[in-house]
């Protein structure tokens, strides 16, 4: 489903990506652990098409993603990949449910009903049935933490990227969470690339990779 090959990014002098290859399958749920400023959230940006490399290239479905026109790598984007940020980026003049929506309306797809009902549905999913009026600034770290999750949901993206997407919440709250990505990827063969700082998490990944200094160690 996804394969990227000799990915390098600098950072003016800093060399951050040393040519990183990573082949992911359909359904697979791969974890990405490694010390901070190992390049794991510059890699994750570089898949979800975010940012781009200077060298290598990505392709998803086939298709070599950076070799689009932008405008067509904005509609790809939203209907493949769901993004979740470490830092979760949230619009706040939205309520968490508005926030939530936001990637339906994108690509015109969706009829409006269907939307907000995926929507409300999600955020009862990930406990926030009772929040979603909320302004991201009325709500905890850790429950905008899971608003961001259901808005990379949404669009029901083949590809979740999400970067420390429990690193806001308590471990219980962890626990439901990554148990939803494994209950998707079972029901609906959603594939999952997970940047994490929890063991847990990483040991109950299909598989667990290392990044260190700009390299994929394993
Ligand atoms: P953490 O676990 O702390 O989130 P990380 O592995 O995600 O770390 P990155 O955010 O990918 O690390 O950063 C890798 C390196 O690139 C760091 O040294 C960082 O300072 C540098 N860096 C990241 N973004 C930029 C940028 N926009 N401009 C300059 N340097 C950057
Ligand atoms: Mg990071």
């Amino acid at each position: 489903l996804l394969q990227a090959n000799g990915i390098r990014r600098t950072y003016g002098s800093l060399q951050v990506l040393k040519g990183i290859d990573l082949e992911v399958k359909r359904g697979e749920i791969v974890a990405i652990v490694g010390p901070s400023g190992a390049g794991k959230s510059t890699f994750l940006h570089i898949l979800g098409t975010l940012d781009r490399p200077e060298e290598g290239q990505v392709f998803i479905d086939g298709v070599n993603v950076f070799g689009q026109k932008d405008k067509d790598l904005a509609r790809f984007r939203n209907e493949k990949i769901g993004f979740i940020f470490q830092f979760h980026n949230l619009l706040a003049e939205f309520t968490a449910l508005e926030n939530v929506c936001m990637p339906g309306y994108i690509n015109g797809q969706i009829s409006e009903k269907d939307i907000l009902q995926r929507g409300k549905e999600l955020l009862d999913l990930l406990g926030l049935a009772g929040r979603m009026d909320h302004l991201p600034s009325q709500l905890s770290g850790g429950e905008q933490q899971r608003v961001a999750v259901a808005r990379a949901l949404l669009n029901k993206p083949a590809i979740v990227l999400a970067d420390e997407p429990s690193g806001n919440l308590d471990s219980h709250t962890a626990l439901d969470l990554h148990q939803l990505f494994f209950k998707l990827r079972n029901d609906i063969g959603q594939t999952f690339i997970i940047v994490t700082h929890n063991e847990e998490l990483a040991g109950m990944a299909d598989r667990r990779l290392i990044m260190q200094d700009g390299k994929m160690l394993s």
